[in-house]
């Protein structure tokens, strides 16, 4: 769901070019990943020199000055941020000088152990930091990283941190794409007519005319020279960890995963759902826009029509401000129109419930248009743990899951009932594993690495708050 208080914030998305006037096909790839961020822009370009350009504000605006861009490779950054303040000198991408020349780095992921490995650059290397980003600590680490190729730096900085990531860098006439060994941000190559791409997610290279060739696979290296791909190599395997919540919420419906539209794997996901929680109900509607395919796959496996009940206004725009609730309820319907239901009993089906405070208003905008009944079906199971990987949720004391049954949150958003997917359920659609996804939003476990960490990163945000 997607109403002018977005509830879970993306984190970021990445793109390199190597191909004529790759700046600009940057750019252009930036446009079809700004759902993944919307704070700041950016784009670095090399031809002997690095061009940089980057901004706070959406692609479109960033871009609108049609900065100078030249070279034949590029990459590109969208920020939502999830680790450092939302100010400009923490956009993307970061440029360092490094012993091997101008190295320049996008990121989408989150590194928990940051803030240790700042002080540790600092004190170390005597380095100067000029962001609170996580980002500039990954670039940092590979200016001093020892070792004579990529595979080998990279598997240093590797070695120190925690956290998720999945990075492009500019290295003078050489792209380089990195998943994290979990494997929990995506990363894929794409073909464009003149050269390669890689992006965070595949819908970027339709817009440049391109195909998909393969998602990067956890803890892949791979390598673009000047005639294409070149072997790159793996960092040190670790369970695999892909974010549930990508097929869920984040990613664009078009983009592949595993050769695999998200568009079908959220239609799946509402036929669990329908297996699961079937609705005695005449008509199916979702909350647009990603709600409408987990409702899809909910009328295929429960025999229900789908039909549209709530239309979405596309010019209003997404804020990040808290508003009261008498506030909320009116943003919900600056966002959403109801087409008359009289009578109908409904089935809602909405993608996730995250703080709940966004649904009661669209059930009493549903009733209003004369439902008879509402019953919510929720295409994830009860978010009940933050994310420290790179999405932004919540805070635990805020997920209402924590504080209400479904029961519960059935009167209190006033549907007849309401009923979640079960994890089990979500992973047979999306084709998974306990063993190869992250679900920890929903279970509280979070990848081995990341649990052990935690305890040491609270104790460093206690510090730097004291500070
Ligand atoms: S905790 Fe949830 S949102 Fe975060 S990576 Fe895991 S599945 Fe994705």
């Amino acid at each position: 769901m997607d109403t002018s208080q977005q509830k879970v914030k993306d984190e970021c998305g990445v793109i390199a070019v190597h191909a004529p006037e790759a700046g600009k096909l940057a750019v252009l790839g930036l446009h079809a990943l700004q759902h993944r961020g919307q704070e700041s822009a950016g784009v670095a370009t090399f031809d002997g020199a690095v061009h940089l350009h980057k901004a706070m504000g959406l692609v479109e605006s960033v871009f609108a000055c049609d900065p100078s861009l030249p070279g034949s490779w590029a990459i590109g950054h969208n920020r939502y941020s999830t680790t450092g303040s939302s100010t400009a000198v923490n956009a993307g991408p970061f440029e360092v000088a490094s012993r091997f020349g101008p190295l320049v780095l996008a990121h989408n992921g989150n590194i928990l152990n940051a803030p240790i490995l700042r002080g540790w650059l600092a004190d170390s290397f005597n380095l100067t930091l000029h962001s609170d980003s996580d980002s500039e600590v990954l670039a940092l680490l590979l200016s001093v990283a020892p070792g004579d190729s990529w595979i080998e730096r990279l598997q240093w900085m590797a070695d120190r941190v925690i956290g998720s990531y999945s990075l492009v860098l500019l290295a003078g006439d050489r792209l380089i794409g990195v998943r994290d060994p979990m494997g929990n941000r995506p990363l894929a190559m794409g073909r464009i007519a003149e050269g390669w791409v890689l992006a965070s997610e595949s819908c970027a290279f339709s817009l440049l005319g391109g195909i998909p060739v393969r998602d990067v696979q956890p803890g892949e290296v791979v390598e673009i020279g000047q005639d294409g791909p070149i072997p790159g190599g793996w960092l040190t395997p670790a369970r695999h960890a892909f974010c549930a919540f990508e097929h869920i919420y984040i990613a664009r419906p078009d983009t592949l995963f595993a050769g695999r539209a998200v568009h079908a794997v959220r239609r799946a996901i509402g036929e669990e759902l329908g297996r699961e929680h079937p609705a005695p109900a005449d008509l199916v509607i979702g909350v647009p826009d990603s709600g409408t395919s987990a409702a899809l796959g909910f009328s295929t496996s429960t025999g229900i029509p789908f039909g549209e009940g709530l239309i979405k206004n596309r010019y209003v725009g997404r804020t990040f401000i808290q508003p009261a609730q008498a506030e909320r309820e009116r943003l919900i319907r600056m966002k959403f129109g109801a087409l008359p239901l009289k009578g109908k009993r409904i089935a809602l089906v909405d993608d996730s419930i995250v703080r709940g405070n966004t649904l009661r208003p669209i059930v009493a905008l549903v009733r209003e248009a004369g439902a008879s009944e509402v019953h919510v079906r929720v295409a994830s199971p009860p978010l009940t743990d933050p994310c420290y990987l790179g999405v932004d949720m919540a805070r635990k004391d805020e997920l209402i899951a924590n504080r209400m049954g479904e029961d519960e949150l059935a009167a209190h958003t006033t549907a007849d009932s309401l009923r979640h997917i079960s994890v089990d359920g979500l992973l047979r659609a999306i084709r998974g594993t306990r063993d190869d996804t992250c679900l920890a939003c929903f279970t509280g476990r979070y990848p081995p690495a990341v649990q052990a960490a935690l305890p040491a990163r609270a104790e460093a945000e206690e510090m730097e708050m004291a500070r």
